[in-house]
C-alpha cells in the first residue's frame, strides 16, 4: 500500500484493505539543510517534514486510522476540538469516508489557512467562546451524550497512526537511530505517540537503542515544561498564550502518556519564546523549506538545548516540522500594502537598481 501509515499496518491497526480510508498519507521527506543545522549550532540536523501530508500536517497520520476505526464501529458522525489542523484533517477524511463531521474551534484563535481548509472539505464548524481546553470539554460532552465518535488525540487510534512518523524516519535512516528527536508539544498526543513508537521499535529489535525525545513548548503555553522542571510531581495547568496557535494549549490531554514517553526515552522538555520560534521559522522559511510557527519550535528547541550545554553538538538530531508554511499565512512576512503599486516601467527600474547593489 502506498500509504506511509498503512505500510506499518501490523504495528498500527489490523484493518483490511476494504476497511481502510486512506488518501494516502505519510511518506514525507527527511531533509538536510545546512543553514538550519548551523542556526541550531549542531553538526547534523535532519528535518522530517510532516507538512507534506495531504492536508498539510501530521494529523493526517492519526486521522486515517481514526476514521477507518470510526467506520468499523459504525459511528453515525465524528467530532473533534481543534486548534485548526485536526479539524482540517478530520474534515478531509470524513468527506472521503462520507460521514458527517463536527469540529469545535476556539473563537478567533485559528489561523486563516486552517479555517479555509476545514470549511472547504465540508465539516460543520462550530466556534466556541473560550480556548482550546473549553472546546475539548464541549467535544467530550457531545461524544458522551450524543454518541458521536470523538477523534481527538485522546482517541488511541490516532496515536497508533502517529507512531509511523517515527517508524518512517527510522527507516529513512536505515534504522541507524539519531541521538535526539525534537518535536513541538501542545496537547502531547504526538509526544506520547513518539515514545510508544520508540519503545516498540526497540522491543522488536528494529533499533538497538532508544533516542532521547526533546519535547518543545512555547513559553506562554508550557505546562509540560514546568512539570518536567518539577520532576512531574504534579499536573500543571496554565492559561495559554502564544503565536504558535497549534501548541496553544494550557491543559494537555495526554499528560500521563507523555510523562511516560519522556521517562522511557530519557527525554527532556524545554520552552522557547515566541521570538525564538519566529526566528527559527524565518531560517527554515528562507532556505526554501518553510513551516508553520508551531513547527519551528522543534528547531528553536534544539538550539536552546545546545546553548544550555546539555548536549555537545556532535549528536545527530532530527527535528520534526509538523505543519505546512501556508497554514498560517499571517505569521511570516506579509506583503507591504502600505507602499503604492508600481507601473511596469518603474518595476523594471527597481529591479535594475536592486541588481546593481
Ligand atoms: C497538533 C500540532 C502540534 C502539537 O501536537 P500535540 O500532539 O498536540 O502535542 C504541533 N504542531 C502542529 C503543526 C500541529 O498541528
Amino acid at each position: 500500500m502506498r500509504s506511509g501509515v498503512w505500510r506499518f499496518r501490523e504495528l498500527v491497526l489490523q484493518a483490511t484493505d476494504e476497511e481502510i480510508v486512506t488518501h494516502p498519507e505519510g511518506n514525507t521527506p527527511l531533509l538536510s539543510r545546512s543553514a538550519v543545522a548551523n542556526y541550531a549550532g549542531v553538526e547534523e540536523l535532519l528535518l522530517k517534514h510532516e507538512g507534506h501530508n495531504p492536508t498539510g500536517s501530521f494529523k493526517d497520520r492519526g486521522m486515517t486510522v481514526a476514521i477507518t476505526q470510526a467506520l468499523r464501529v459504525g459511528a453515525r458522525a465524528v467530532a473533534c476540538a481543534s486548534t485548526g489542523n485536526t479539524s482540517s484533517s478530520l474534515s478531509a477524511y470524513a468527506a472521503q469516508a462520507g460521514i458527517p463531521a463536527y469540529v469545535f474551534v476556539p473563537e478567533g484563535q485559528v489561523s486563516r489557512g486552517k479555517l479555509a481548509q476545514t470549511l472547504a472539505y465540508g465539516a460543520r464548524m462550530i466556534r466556541v467562546k473560550g480556548d482550546f481546553d473549553e472546546c475539548l470539554r464541549v467535544a467530550r460532552d457531545v461524544s458522551a451524550r450524543l454518541g458521536v465518535y470523538l477523534v481527538n488525540s485522546l482517541n488511541p487510534f490516532r496515536i497508533e497512526g502517529q507512531k509511523t512518523i517515527v517508524f518512517e524516519l527510522l527507516q529513512q535512516l536505515d534504522w541507524n537511530t539519531p541521538d535526539v528527536i525534537a518535536l513541538p508539544a501542545g496537547n502531547l498526543g504526538n509526544t506520547s505517540a513518539f515514545g510508544k513508537a520508540l519503545v516498540e521499535a526497540h522491543a522488536l529489535g528494529l533499533i538497538d537503542r532508544i533516542p532521547r525525545l526533546l519535547a518543545v513548548q512555547a513559553q506562554g503555553a508550557s505546562p509540560f515544561a514546568q512539570g518536567f522542571a518539577e520532576h512531574f510531581s504534579r499536573r500543571v495547568h496554565v492559561q495559554a498564550e502564544t503565536r504558535a496557535t497549534a501548541i496553544r494549549i494550557g491543559n494537555p490531554a495526554s499528560w500521563d502518556r507523555a510523562v511516560r514517553a519522556i521517562r522511557d526515552t530519557n527525554g527532556t522538555v524545554v520552552a522557547v519564546s515566541d521570538e525564538e520560534i519566529l526566528e527559527a521559522k524565518r531560517v527554515i522559511d528562507r532556505c526554501g523549506v518553510g513551516c508553520e510557527p508551531a513547527s519551528a519550535a522543534s528547531v528553536a528547541g534544539v538550539r536552546k538545548l545546545m546553548r544550555s550545554g546539555e548536549v555537545d553538538g556532535s549528536e545527530r538530531f532530527v527535528a520534526v516540522l509538523t505543519g505546512h508554511v501556508l497554514k498560517d499565512p499571517d505569521a511570516g512576512d506579509t506583503p507591504d500594502d502600505a507602499t503604492p503599486a508600481l507601473s511596469a516601467e518603474a518595476a523594471l527600474h527597481l529591479v535594475a537598481r536592486d541588481l546593481e547593489r
